[in-house]
């Protein structure tokens, strides 16, 4: 059996990997109520409920900014110290040292709960055997990105891999998909791409010309004042390979 996407042959399927094949929130809310915690025990004093306000707020802080979420997704251990250290000043503890240990220990913490979303491991191995050719297209450093294809096995899977890192370049920037599809030797209208994060994945490839698919995992609603429509929005890569076959 051969993949389609509403009739038509699929030439290659582009997937990003956190939350779209990865659990990418595994463990998170977990890890920064124990990074709260180290915090209470080596600063007496501090309530417990105020340093949780705090790490919320600066993580918030931290993301929203599209250059620092550039800048951070390139180094998190870099942006988990400064979102700590921020955490830490608004509190009135200001401790570099402390900042830095917490962060390390979260990073520590966050990637021992890496996990395959539920069913993905089949989905891309099944998917492997629908589609022609398949790429991974994912943001972040080259290390912790590499780390989770060697750790989970998904090289295999994929006729080219490409990490924000190691090209230069992330999602949405059209000449990351541009060079996704030169890799692979397809045309934009022949391939479909799969991601949970709405601008740099749906918005991203459609600009890009490809068919974008909206991997809704947590059923999310759609970011506001966003015009463009997926072709599909699923919850699953299982629901997906529904759609295709
Ligand atoms: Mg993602």
């Amino acid at each position: 059996m051969r993949a389609t996407r509403d009739g038509r042959p699929l030439a290659a399927l582009l997937l990003d990997l956190d939350d779209t094949i990865l659990d990418d929130a595994a463990g998170a809310d977990e890890a920064w109520a124990l990074a709260a915690d180290g915090l209470v025990a080596r600063q007496p004093g501090l309530a417990q409920a105020e340093v949780v306000v705090e790490l919320e707020r600066a993580r918030s802080w931290f993301w929203e900014d599209p250059e620092r979420h550039r800048r951070g997704r390139l180094d998190l251990v870099a942006a988990r110290y400064e979102i700590v250290g921020q955490a830490l000043e608004r509190l009135g503890r200001p401790d570099a040292e402390l900042a830095k240990e917490t962060s390390q220990a979260y990073t520590t913490l966050r990637d021992r709960n890496q996990r395959f979303l539920p069913g993905a491991k089949e989905a891309v191995e099944r998917l492997r055997g629908l589609v022609p050719a398949m790429a991974l297209v994912t943001n972040g450093a080259s290390q912790p990105q590499r780390a989770k294809v060697e750790r989970f096995g998904l090289a295999p899977h994929f006729d080219h891999i490409q990490v924000e890192g190691e090209f230069g370049l992330g999602k949405p920037e059209p000449e990351v998909y541009e060079h996704v599809l030169a890799s692979l030797g397809v045309r934009a209208e022949d391939c479909l791409m799969v991601g949970d994060n709405f601008g740099a994945d749906v918005l991203g490839a459609q600009a890009a010309g490809i068919h974008a698919v909206w991997m809704n995992v947590r059923g999310k609603a759609k970011p506001p004042g966003r015009a463009s429509k997926p072709h599909w929005t699923v919850q699953s890569l299982e629901e997906l390979i529904a759609r295709l076959v």
